[in-house]
């Protein structure tokens, strides 16, 4: 046993000491849980953070979230230094990234009037100004720059160390050359960390690993699929007349970034097709890596890389370095509870940014332990949106290659991951591509996304800003489920089976609507956490006094699943949940011809006497049985039909064969987003997240305030509702141009200021535009009549456009097309 002498117990034990792991202590120090202990294999820093390049740059992110963290990093950055007087080396030279073509130059102006709405200041400059800033460059072939002023360069070890200097000020204390071997856990909870120095107790952990997490993470059963991947920059021999003070330049479309390094050219590289790095396992042992790079596979990349300032060819490479860092399967960093174990938090994963967002991660996850509140949208990040078959080694080295190059990528709408697919397909998926079905990754199953007609091939093909090649076939799939009837295959939707004597109790207390009614019976619901803010959005469908089945996104899979089983838990309840989503196919019927074709295919009473609204029956199909659940998440007639997963291609066979008479058609995903987007529903995630209260998602008439025994974050409702008329709300945004599209971060302006942004997006092929829905931020009561009386636009890249804003849905308000 060493000389390294570890304090017996702490109340938190953050496990790794580089810029993550570091923030994280010196957060909880400020939040006052000074008694935190770091502990560190080796040095503070020597995993990959010694070697970051140290951008710290504010611009470029589509997520409120990330933008946020970096403004709060590069602020931190520039204050630090008065507090610890340890200097973080942050140096606002300024950061530009430039634009050589058309798509690129409409993606940056997107991402600009995104970020100057979330309070970057960022502004197209000419290629003249880009000359003007950093002379070497070539910007003959450059349309536009996107210059923020105060982004910059930061030392990573120097942010590093003065945080640790921070956090040890207020009593943090930080053991280096201390190895966590495992977490001990006590009855599913953590209590201690077992150390190669011996044990600690502790409350909680947060593994900040960094490509070491993963490995520990498995030792307690945790999944944090994260895979390091080779990361590379250069350094050339010195540039004559280069600046230290010459901002850094980013050029995505060649692979580089560029800065000064001391008296010579920094070029960074994100290549398109990247190379993982020990998929078996990262050596335990391995601190300050200076990895052999591979020239021949990097060659082309650094030739182009070092195509747009010129003099990189005269100069010469001083250093090619090669560090390794760690990448997750969707870009996103990992962050948050672990599922698998109460009081397990996780900040890993951090693609290549951890630098300049580590400063915000330390705040968020510092607040989420102690207040079990992130304060932010975190259900882009959040752990439990990850499976266990994503740390396979196949998967992890497959998916890693497109991973590190999606983040110089044109961030095209429509996108989908390329490499790791056909991990999961529904039952039916094999007569879906029979009917020439595009797919596209949902959660890794294959998702029908349109079908092609004959003489179109089923493919993406080239990705646009404009309309994709299928607009067409997409309306066409769009104008059948409004005037006639579809088939849609949902079977990637998650679904669990509640049973037990108390399976409507703990149900009842974690929903805010009523769902322990009537049996045979659907219901809309929200789960709220303690602040009235929303965890889950589903539906609980109730069968009998001790069976229910609730029904989730594909993304929300894992965070109900751990909502609804903690719930369990901590009431002592006796009830259980089953994971069913594998046995059951979920094959939607919908449009207003759809119960003339049920009728067709079953010989059970499906008239609206029988089976109204939100009423649920199992009905024979062919030689199964079916359970037939009339709901809607399109704005239509409709039922859900749950298949036995061993009947789906006998029922689903059955359909087609009958539908034929009815003008069945196949519709896909993207009519899925059109249709529910027309009619406001909502998509937890996407367009409603954890910060939301569900006041202002417009959500209050799926609450019942008057359940008997009230339900987790009534109280916080009820405070909402006495404070008086929302004055923030999600509302619909119709563009009233046809012509132009809305994805997603599109500022929404009211008499000439900006009030909010389009979470998401669709085009409306009956309102005749695109819509989305916008969280709006008016400061007075957003009523339609205040709505109605000010002037909307959307900017959409660089245009304002005309747009008409709901507080109802603009399709079918009262609800007349499904009910009647
Ligand atoms: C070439 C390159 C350039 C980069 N440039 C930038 C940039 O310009 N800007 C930017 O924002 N980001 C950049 N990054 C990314 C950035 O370096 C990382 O995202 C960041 O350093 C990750 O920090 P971390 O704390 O998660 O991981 P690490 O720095 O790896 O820290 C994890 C720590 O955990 C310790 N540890 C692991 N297991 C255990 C255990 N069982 N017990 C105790 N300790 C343990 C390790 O020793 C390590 O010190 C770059 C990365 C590379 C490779």
């Amino acid at each position: 046993m060493s000389s390294v002498s570890l304090p017996p117990r702490a109340r938190v034990v953050v496990i790794g000491g580089g810029v993550i792991g570091t923030s994280i202590a010196y957060h909880f120090a400020h939040l006052g849980w000074t008694d935190t202990v770091l502990v560190e294999r080796d040095q503070l820093t020597s995993g990959t953070t010694w070697h970051a390049a140290g951008l710290m740059v504010t611009f470029g992110s589509m997520s409120e979230t990330s933008t946020e963290l970096r403004r709060y990093t590069r602020d931190l950055y520039e204050r630090l230094e008065a507090e610890t007087g340890l200097a973080t080396g942050f140096a606002p030279v300024g950061f530009i990234e430039v634009a050589g073509d058309e798509d690129r130059l409409e993606e940056y102006r997107r991402v600009s009037a995104f970020n100057r709405h979330c309070g970057v200041d960022v502004h197209e400059i000419t290629p003249r100004e880009i000359a003007e800033l950093f002379p070497i460059a070539d910007v003959t072939d450059l349309l536009a720059g996107f210059y923020v002023e105060r982004d910059g360069r930061v030392n990573p070890v120097d942010c590093t160390m003065s945080m640790a200097k921070g956090a040890r000020q207020l009593g943090v204390t930080i053991c280096e050359g201390v190895s966590v071997e495992r977490v001990l856990t006590e009855r599913g909870r953590v209590c201690g960390v077992r150390t190669n120095h011996g044990d600690i107790e502790c409350e909680f952990v947060v593994n900040c690993g960094g490509m070491w997490a993963r490995q520990l993470g498995e030792r307690n059963g945790v999944n944090i699929p994260n895979q390091a991947a080779e990361h590379y920059y250069l350094i050339t021999e010195q540039v004559p007349g280069i600046g230290r003070d010459w901002p850094v330049l980013e050029d995505p479309a060649r692979h580089g970034y560029y800065r000064e390094e001391v008296g010579g050219l920094m070029i960074g590289l994100f290549e398109p097709v990247c190379a993982p790095w020990n998929v078996g396992e990262i050596p335990a042992g391995a601190s300050f890596l200076d990895l052999a790079p591979d020239w021949d596979r990097m060659g082309p990349y650094v030739e182009r890389a070092m195509s747009r300032v010129p003099i990189s060819f005269e100069v010469g490479i001083k250093k090619f370095f090669c560090g390794p860092e760690s990448f997750t399967p969707d870009l996103a960093p990992v962050v948050g509870p672990a599922p698998e174990i109460d009081n397990y938090f996780v900040c890993a994963g951090l693609n290549s940014i951890g630098i300049l967002t580590g400063g915000g991660w330390g705040r968020v996850v510092a607040q989420w332990v102690t207040s079990g509140d992130p304060g932010v949208d975190v259900t882009g990040v959040h752990i439990d949106r990850l499976h266990d078959y994503q740390r396979n080694p196949e998967y992890r080295a497959t998916r890693t290659v497109e991973s590190l190059g999606m983040v110089y990528q044109c961030h095209y709408p429509g996108r989908s991951m390329t490499t790791a697919r056909g991990a999961k397909r529904s039952p039916i998926h094999h007569r879906l591509v029979d009917q020439r079905a595009c797919f596209k990754d949902v959660s890794g199953w294959e998702g029908a996304d349109w079908y092609a007609p004959d003489g179109v091939v089923p493919e993406v093909g080239e990705l646009t800003w404009g309309r994709p090649h299928y607009f067409d076939v997409w309306a066409s799939e769009h104008r059948a489920c409004r005037e006639g009837v579809i088939l849609m295959d949902m079977s990637f939707m998650t679904k669990f089976a509640v049973e037990g004597r108390d399976a409507g109790r703990v149900l009842e207390r974690i929903s805010a609507n009523r769902v322990d009614g009537a049996p045979n019976t659907i219901t809309y619901t929200q789960w709220l956490n303690e602040r009235g803010t929303i965890e889950a959005d589903l539906t609980v469908t109730k069968l009998d006094d001790e069976r229910f089945f609730v029904v989730a996104s594909d993304t929300a899979h894992r965070h109900a699943l751990t909502w609804l089983r903690r719930a369990i838990a901590a009431g002592d309840h006796r009830a259980h949940v089953a994971d069913v989503t594998s046995a059951w196919a979920q094959i939607n019927l919908q449009g207003p011809r759809s119960r003339d074709l049920l009728r067709s295919l079953t010989h059970a009473d499906v008239t609206d006497a029988a089976l109204p609204y939100r009423g649920v029956a199992d009905i024979d199909i062919g030689f199964a049985r079916v359970r037939c659940i009339r709901i809607t998440y399109l704005g239509e007639l409709g039922y859900e039909l749950y298949v036995p997963t061993e009947h789906a291609v006998h029922v689903y066979d059955r359909i087609v064969a009958v539908g034929a008479d009815h003008g069945l058609r196949h519709a896909g995903l993207k009519a899925l987003a059109s249709l529910r987007m027309e009619k406001a529903y909502r998509d937890y995630g996407h367009d409603i997240d954890n910060t939301d209260s569900v006041l202002a998602a417009g959500l209050g008439f799926a609450v019942d305030l008057d359940k008997p025994d009230g339900f987790v974050g009534r109280d916080a409702v009820v405070a909402a509702k006495s404070a008086g008329p929302l004055t923030q709300r999600l509302v619909q945004v119709l563009l009233l141009e046809p012509d132009a599209l809305l994805f997603h971060g599109e500022v929404v302006y009211g008499d000439g200021r900006p009030r909010g942004y389009l979470r998401a997006a669709s085009y409306g092929h009956s309102l005749g535009g695109a819509v989305g829905l916008a969280m709006i931020d008016l400061g007075s009561p957003v009523t339609q009549a205040a709505l109605d009386a000010m002037a909307w636009e959307v900017e959409v890249a660089d245009r304002l456009l005309p747009a008409r804003l709901s507080i109802r849905p603009l399709y079918d308000p009262t609800n007349a097309r499904i009910i009647g």
